[in-house]
Parts: C-alpha cells; sequence; structure tokens
C-alpha cells in the first residue's frame, strides 16, 4: 500500500518554520491529503493548510501560480521527486516559495510466484537492466538481488543523482541507453503500463513489466509494436498539413516557450506553411476540437500527451521529438530505437 508518511511530514513543517502550505498529489494519493491536514492541524497549531484540488501529473507540474495567489511559503509535492527543470522554467519560479517533494514508497515484498514468472519470461537472458518507478524502489532492489543469485548479470546504480539513476520518468529513461548495448532487456518495475510503454519505446530493449500493485509479469512487446505504429502514422498524416497549431503549457515544468517559438518560426518560415501560437494548461481532446481549422498540432508541453493519448485525438498531435522527425532532424530510429535479438519470452 502507498502511504504517506505524516510523521515525516510534519517534522519538515517544523524544521522549515512554515505558517502555510499548499498539499499536491496524484489522484491515488489526493484523499490522503484531507487526513494529512487534519492531522497537521491538530499537531503543529498556528498552521494553514490548503489542498490543490486539481489533477497533478508529476514533478513536471508543481502549481507553483496558485501558490503564489494564495500566498504560501511552501508547496508540499507527494508522490514523485524533483523534475530536472530547464533554466527557462526554473528562471520563472518565486524564490519566496518552498517546493518540498515526498515520494512515497510500497512496502509490500515480491512473493515468489512473482519472481518465478519474471524468470520464466526472461528466456534464457543472461544480462539485463533494471529500471523502476519512484514508488516501487523497495520491491525493485529485492528484484536485483533475487536475479543476481539466479546467476543473471544486472546492471543497477552506483550512485544517486537529482533523479536517481535507474529511476524512470515517463520522459526520461534515465542511464538506460549507456548500457543499451551490454544487455539482453530491461525489467522496468513499477504499477501500470505507462513506465513501461516509455523505457519500451524509447530504449528499443526487449521490455518486461513487474506490475507490482496488480502482481502480473508481462512481455509488452506488443503494446510498443503498437505505439510505434501510431506514432510513424501520425507524423506521416502530419507531413501533409499546411495549418498548425503549437502549443505552450503553462505547467511549471512542461513550459517551454523558447522551443515552441522556434517550431512556430520553422513552420513559417522554413516550412512556409501557416502556424498559430496557443497557450494551454491542460491538453485534450475536446479542447483541441474547438480549432476547426487548424489540421494538425505541435505540443511543447508532456511528450507522452502525444504517444499514449494520441488515438484519442481526431488530428495529428505531435511532440518535439516527433516534429524533428517530422522536419528530417532526427531519424526516427534515432527517437524509438529497436534492439535485435529479442530473447523475451510472452
Ligand atoms: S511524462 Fe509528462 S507528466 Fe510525466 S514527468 Fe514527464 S512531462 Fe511530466
Amino acid at each position: 500500500l502507498l502511504r504517506i508518511d505524516k510523521e515525516e511530514v510534519l517534522t519538515r513543517v517544523r524544521s522549515g518554520g512554515f505558517k502555510k502550505i499548499l498539499l499536491q498529489g496524484p489522484d491515488g494519493l489526493r484523499n490522503q491529503l484531507v487526513e494529512l491536514a487534519n492531522y497537521l492541524l491538530e499537531n503543529v497549531g498556528d498552521i494553514e493548510v490548503i489542498i490543490d484540488g486539481d489533477r497533478s501529473f508529476g514533478g513536471c507540474d508543481i502549481p507553483f501560480h496558485k501558490a503564489s495567489k494564495i500566498g504560501v511559503d511552501a508547496v508540499f509535492h507527494f508522490g514523485h521527486t524533483e523534475f530536472p527543470a530547464t533554466e527557462e522554467q526554473l528562471s520563472l519560479v518565486s524564490k519566496d516559495i518552498e517546493t518540498v517533494y515526498f515520494p512515497v514508497f510500497e512496502d509490500s515484498e515480491v512473493n515468489r510466484t512473482l519472481f518465478r514468472s519474471l524468470i520464466r519470461k526472461l528466456g534464457g537472458a543472461k544480462s539485463v537492466a533494471v529500471v523502476y518507478s519512484i514508488q516501487y524502489r523497495n520491491q525493485y532492489l529485492e528484484i536485483v538481488d533475487k536475479l543476481r543469485k539466479e546467476g543473471i548479470t544486472v546492471y543497477k546504480p552506483r550512485e544517486f543523482f537529482r533523479i536517481e539513476k535507474w529511476q524512470v520518468l515517463g520522459c526520461n529513461i534515465g542511464a538506460l541507453n549507456k548500457v543499451r548495448e551490454k544487455v539482453d532487456g530491461v525489467i522496468v518495475v513499477g504499477g501500470g503500463l505507462f513506465h513501461a510503454i516509455g523505457v519500451g519505446l524509447y530504449s528499443g530493449l526487449p521490455t518486461i513489466l513487474v506490475d507490482i500493485p496488480r502482481g502480473v509479469v508481462s512481455n509488452i512487446e506488443k503494446e510498443i509494436i503498437r505505439f510505434r505504429s501510431l506514432i510513424a502514422y501520425n507524423i506521416e498524416k502530419a507531413k501533409g498539413v499546411y495549418r498548425f497549431g503549437v502549443i505552450v503549457s503553462t505547467k511549471s515544468f512542461q513550459f517551454n516557450y523558447s522551443v515552441a517559438k522556434y517550431i512556430y518560426n520553422y513552420i513559417n518560415n522554413e516550412l512556409e506553411k501557416k502556424g498559430v501560437m496557443l497557450v494551454m494548461d491542460y491538453i485534450e481532446p475536446e479542447t483541441i476540437d474547438y480549432f476547426p481549422s487548424i489540421e494538425a498540432f505541435i505540443q511543447t508541453a508532456c511528450p507522452r500527451i502525444s504517444i499514449d493519448d494520441i488515438s484519442n485525438y481526431r488530428k495529428p498531435i505531435l511532440n518535439i521529438e516527433q516534429f524533428l522527425i517530422l522536419i528530417g532532424k532526427k531519424r526516427f530510429e534515432e527517437v524509438y530505437p529497436w534492439k535485435e535479438p529479442r530473447l523475451f519470452r510472452e
């Protein structure tokens, strides 16, 4: 079970001397924030606690604009680690508001049936990389240990960076690319397909998901192939388009105005087509549909909008990398590689 450690939060409130804080968390943790708010109010006394009621998608989506309006001392973000923001994004963050990250960890153990199922799927692979989404760090460490006892060579961290070295985000597969050539495939310890799809697509390696909350191990090869085809189709479709919408997001660390401006200029000047700039907070198919005169969109926010959600959009919606493929500055295989042989079993 994923549980917020209330005492850890209380200690941080006291050590920071905060008087007014904004709590933010992803869907699965939001209800726990109510309990946490009451706990802090009872134990600190002189404090104001406000909960962000909107959806939050990651460490890239810290609500600084709300925090400034309400006038809090700090934003407490639960469920993710700090996002590797760009200079441009950091320059817009108020220095008066502190951001404190509380990753939340699953504490269950990896049972024997789950691990044996993983060994079967590995299909004789001798060398693997193991990565994880932050909530499942404990299970990741356990799996690495067990794989080594089975005589399998495992690539795992020696050091930790701001993002822990072998942790993955939906848009960043960390140091995985450095060991691509050394391994037969990759194991993702996580919950749900999201991180595993990103790892499989961006690394090109055979990918197995150990889904801890569901207690299932799966080879996600078919999903990777399906997403690769959808992306390729979307890029091809956008090639024939004349009118583009270029979207810049106001979400804190999804804000890429300079890149959006570059794309906008490129469309108008180099491609000699028509581009128009749009600014949005939350990008979704219903909102996009209100622009029938625009034939395709380039969004500079979360790259996964143009992967996981593309079948929900009626028109092509490309991310930055896909735009670079469209204009010939990157090859498809460079962004979405593919490594043979594929040893993993169904
Ligand atoms: S994948 Fe999207 S939502 Fe997740 S961290 Fe990256 S930008 Fe944020």
